[in-house]
């Protein structure tokens, strides 16, 4: 362990998507504070190659989210090895940009299946074991999109619309039982995602309309995810914190001298 204070020691933690950009971010910095951490993708030699170089007990494994018989086995294998999970993060997801007019169905339900059907059958997977036990912690990633649109995202803004009102809807259903159901609407972070899909004209108008002035580093979304996933958050449930440099607040900056 380093670095951390070990804010998750004893915890297990899942993390789909964990191989790559914001989940394995947060996979780092949930084992750093002494948690086990299952990290769980698509692509099975990074996520073994990921959970390889963490410190403490760490599992990587394949899993499509939107398969439900691969995440069923997934959790389940997570379980034996690391034991009862007692935080979920579901970070898997997908972007596609293009004008609605001229967005294929098939690319459309690709990014309805993962970003939000995955994140509905992981949280049902999980959370119906945390139910039975009568506690966790669940941390969706949404997005600035999920209550803003921003142009050219159309399947993705929707998707991530619907993971916010599904964090509601567990918020609600699970509370009663110590579940305690959050996200994140990350503004612009720098990662793979990001780096295909942002051209420099992108990056420079979101640089432009961030207070902040610059896009985000995964870290900061992990810290943000940390404070969800820890017993410091152990009041709040139902919400999704932006971590956007101030994107969400703001109507528009006029250039200097303006
Ligand atoms: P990334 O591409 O670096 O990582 C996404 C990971 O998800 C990859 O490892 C990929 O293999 C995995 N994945 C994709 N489809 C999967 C599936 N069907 N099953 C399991 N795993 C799958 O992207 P990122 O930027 O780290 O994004 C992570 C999450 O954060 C996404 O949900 C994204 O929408 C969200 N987000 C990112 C940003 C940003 O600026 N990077 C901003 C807001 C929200």
């Amino acid at each position: 362990m380093s670095g951390g204070s070990g804010r998750l020691r004893g915890r297990t933690s899942l993390i789909t998507g964990g191989a790559s950009g914001l989940g394995l971010a947060i996979a780092r910095r949930f084992s750093e504070e002494g948690a086990a951490v299952a990290i769980a993708d698509l692509d099975e030699a990074r996520s073994l190659e990921a959970a390889g170089e963490l410190d403490g007990r760490a599992l990587g494994l394949a899993s499509d989210v939107r398969r439900p018989d691969q995440i069923e086995a997934a959790v389940e294998r997570v379980e034996r090895e690391l034991g009862p999970i007692d935080v979920l993060v579901t970070c898997a997801g997908i972007g596609v940009v293009g004008p609605i007019l001229e967005t294929r169905l098939e690319d459309w339900n690709r990014v309805l299946d993962v970003n939000l059907t995955g994140t509905f059958l992981t949280a049902q997977a999980v959370g119906r074991r945390m139910v039975e036990r009568g506690g966790g912690s669940i941390v969706m990633i949404g997005s600035i999109n999920s209550r803003r649109p921003v142009a050219l995202r159309n399947a993705y803004a929707v998707s991530k619309a619907g993971v916010l009102m599904l964090m509601w809807i567990m918020a609600m259903e699970l509370g009663r039982a110590g579940v305690r159901v959050n996200g994140l609407a990350p503004g612009p972070i720098d990662t793979p995602m990001t780096q295909a899909m942002h051209g420099e004209p992108t990056r420079r108008a979101y640089q432009e309309s961030i207070p902040l002035g610059r896009y985000g580093t995964p870290d900061e979304v992990a810290n943000a995810a940390l404070f969800l996933a820890s017993d410091e958050s152990s009041y709040v449930s139902g919400h999704m914190i932006d971590v956007d440099g101030g994107f969400d607040a703001v109507g528009m900056i006029l250039p200097e001298g303006a």
